[in-house]
């Protein structure tokens, strides 16, 4: 029988690439908590309409990807495709927001039927952080610019990376910049794509960041988002823009971004790599969501947010192999109880030990410890065990000592310290 085989956009994760994802998660959590962030965790399953209008009914992940399904109660539930709106929902359920702005990261998988491709999975894993409640202060937009900036220095990626702001107003003035340009798609209807054209009357916005060559063309002589935009827009993303480049974060203005959901308004920004052009790969996204919480049913609640990919960020940050387990402890002739001690000593002083399992002579089994790179091998015979003992051997030099059994850890530190292996 053939062995069952992944569901397709999924993927296992193995032991050769989880270090660097949780090196990446680490970084990241450690980031956040230096700007205060504190860390949330939601459910994978969420109501339907928690998402469907407020992404907005028209986007591709509400028409077509949703993981949505009825369960056993017939409750209309899906798999979330984002944890923003999550997020807000169960910060205003919580309360979260009485002392002022919350500040909240999580990090989970989400689930989209998208079609794969490299880079995109159907379960992909997001990063992400939004600041809830207080004033919708620029402030807030920007600090989380300038600790997203910090992150990739720290990740050494900052250099391959581009940042693009651009200010979707106020919702009444986004809203009517929608009009203006649906008007002006609708003289161009013919040499739209389809997917331009099925989008004209439904979220003309979205066809500002086309793929399809002549729409784009046709989208960068649209009118720009700049001549909708009152006094009070204006003054925010200003600010935004001084905090920033005040802390040393370069930014390109992009009148064309627009991100992919409905609930944004004001700053919105994005992360690309500097070489793909057509920003087909984003790294990370968010921009302010001020009218989120009262959509959902919540009080009246500014917020900014962002996420980011970490299946991108892990293949484009440093890959790091993992480290070999600091003890080889071959089994040499003493009973299974004998080494399970030896092992145990060593691991609680902080060593990882790798037990050998099956058979094989010493000879063998010490060949495949050097083949491992395990810096020590920890061999345990029927005289060791006799005499109550544990011999070492530091395979890097052949150097070898023996101790008494409640001395293993320290004989096994006086030839190497144990290695921090997360
Ligand atoms: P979004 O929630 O669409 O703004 O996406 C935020 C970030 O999540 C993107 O910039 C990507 O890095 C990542 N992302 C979104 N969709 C996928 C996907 N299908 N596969 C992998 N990463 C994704």
């Amino acid at each position: 029988m053939a062995l069952i085989s992944l569901v397709r956009g999924m993927r296992d994760l193995l032991p050769a690439e989880t270090g660097d994802w949780r090196r990446a998660e680490t970084a990241a959590a450690a980031c956040f908590a230096r700007y205060g962030y504190g860390e949330i965790r939601t459910p994978v399953v969420e109501r339907l309409a928690l998402f469907s209008r407020q992404l907005g009914a028209h986007t591709d992940i509400v028409k077509k990807e949703m993981y949505a399904f009825a369960d056993r109660a017939d409750e209309e539930l899906c798999l979330r495709p984002e944890a923003t709106v999550p997020t807000v929902r169960a910060a205003a359920a919580a309360n979260l927001h009485r002392g002022g702005v919350a500040r909240l990261w999580y990090g989970g998988p989400m689930f989209r039927r998208e079609r794969p491709q490299k880079g995109r999975y159907r379960q992909f894993w997001q990063l992400g952080a939004e600041a809830i409640g207080g004033a919708p202060a620029a402030a807030i937009d920007a600090e989380q610019i300038i600790m997203l900036s910090a992150l990739w220095a720290e990740l050494k990626i900052g250099g391959r990376l581009q940042l693009a702001v651009n200010n979707l107003g106020a919702p009444a003035e986004r809203a009517a910049y929608g009009k203006t340009l649906a008007a002006y798609f609708r003289r161009h209807l013919g040499d739209l794509d389809e997917p331009a054209r099925a989008a004209v009357d439904e979220n003309p916005l979205r066809i500002l960041d086309s793929k399809d060559e002549k729409t784009a063309e046709i989208a960068a002589a649209a009118p720009k988002i700049e001549s909708a935009l009152g006094a009070g827009s204006r003054r925010h993303m200003d600010s935004v823009k001084s905090i920033i480049a005040a802390a040393g974060v370069e930014f390109l203005e992009e009148p064309r971004l627009v991100r992919g959901l409905d609930y944004y308004n004001l700053t919105v920004f994005e992360w690309t790599l500097k070489d793909d052009a057509r920003r087909q790969n984003a790294l990370c996204g968010g921009g302010r969501y001020d009218g989120l919480s009262e959509q959902i049913g919540g009080p009246p609640l500014p917020g900014c947010g962002f996420a980011l990919g970490l299946d991108r960020l892990v293949a484009l940050a440093e890959s790091r192999a993992a480290a070999a387990p600091d003890c080889f402890l071959t089994a040499a002739g003493a009973r299974a109880e004998y080494c399970m001690r030896a092992a145990e000593i060593l691991r609680g002083a902080g060593f990882s030990v790798w037990q050998h399992g099956g058979g094989g002579n010493l000879a063998r089994q010490l060949k495949k410890a050097d083949a491992m790179k395990t810096p020590l091998a920890i061999i345990v015979g029927t005289e060791e065990e006799t005499q109550n003992t544990v011999s070492l051997k530091r395979l890097r030099d052949g150097k070898q000592c023996s101790a008494p059994l409640e001395n293993a850890a320290a004989a096994a530190a006086s030839l190497h310290s144990p290695t921090e292996n997360i």
